[in-house]
C-alpha cells in the first residue's frame, strides 16, 4: 500500500516517536481524541449513504483526500522542524491558505476518483502523473472490499486529526515539540497511529 509508508524501526531511536505517541495517548478518553473524531465522521458517512457501495465510494473519496492532505502536513511540519523560531508565523500562514489548499486537493481527488472508478483508465487530466499513487485502490474498489476501506479510512482520518492537533494546538503553545518533527519521526508516528487503529479495529 503506497498510501501508508512503512519504514523500518531501525531508522530512529524509538523514544522520539513514542514521545509523539504520548501526545496522542494523552487525548484518549476526551472528545478530541483523534480516533473518536474519526469514528464520528465515519458514522456520519454511514448515515448519509444509501447503500454499502455508496458508503465505500464516500470512504474512498475521503481516503484519497486525506492522503493528499497528509503530504501538506508532512511539508509544513518538516519546515517547522527546520525553522522552529518562526513556527507560529508558519502555522498562521498554513491556516490562511486552508481554503486554497483544500480546493487544490479536492480537484486532484476528483480526478483520482474518476481514474479508480474507471478501473484505471483516464482520458487525460491535469493529474495523470500522480494516478500511480492511488493505483492500489482499484483492485479493492473492484472487489468492493468494505473491511479494507473502513480500516484505511479510520487510519487516514485518525492521522489527519492528529496532525491537525499537532500543528494547530501543540506546536504554537509548546514549541519544544518542534525538535521532534523530523521527517523520519513523522513517518514513524504515522505508522504508529495506523497500527493503533488496526489494533483498535481488531484486525
Ligand atoms: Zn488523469
Amino acid at each position: 500500500m503506497t498510501l501508508i509508508k512503512k519504514i523500518s524501526d531501525k531508522i530512529l531511536p524509538k523514544k522520539d516517536s513514542r514521545d509523539l505517541m504520548k501526545l496522542f495517548y494523552d487525548l484518549e478518553g476526551s472528545p478530541e481524541f483523534p480516533f473518536t473524531l474519526a469514528l464520528s465522521t465515519f458514522e456520519k458517512l454511514e448515515a448519509q449513504a444509501t447503500s454499502q457501495k455508496e458508503l465505500i465510494e464516500y470512504l474512498m473519496e475521503d481516503i484519497v483526500f486525506s492522503s493528499l492532505y497528509a503530504t501538506f502536513y508532512e511539508e509544513i511540519l518538516a519546515t517547522i522542524y527546520q525553522n522552529p523560531d518562526v513556527a507560529v508565523p508558519l502555522v498562521n500562514r498554513f491556516s490562511e491558505d486552508q481554503s486554497t489548499r483544500e480546493q487544490i486537493i479536492a480537484e486532484q481527488t476528483q480526478s483520482h476518483m474518476n481514474y479508480i472508478m474507471a478501473q484505471g483508465k483516464c482520458p487525460g487530466c491535469a493529474h495523470c502523473d500522480n494516478h500511480q499513487d492511488v493505483k492500489d485502490l482499484i483492485q479493492y474498489w473492484a472487489k468492493q472490499d468494505f473491511k479494507f476501506f473502513v480500516t484505511l479510512y479510520m487510519g487516514m482520518q485518525t492521522i489527519q486529526f492528529t496532525m491537525e492537533y499537532l500543528l494547530y494546538d501543540v506546536v504554537p503553545t509548546c514549541q519544544d515539540y518542534s525538535r521532534w518533527l523530523k521527517r523520519e519521526n513523522l513517518l514513524k508516528f504515522r505508522q504508529n497511529l495506523y497500527d493503533f487503529v488496526e489494533q483498535k479495529l481488531n484486525i
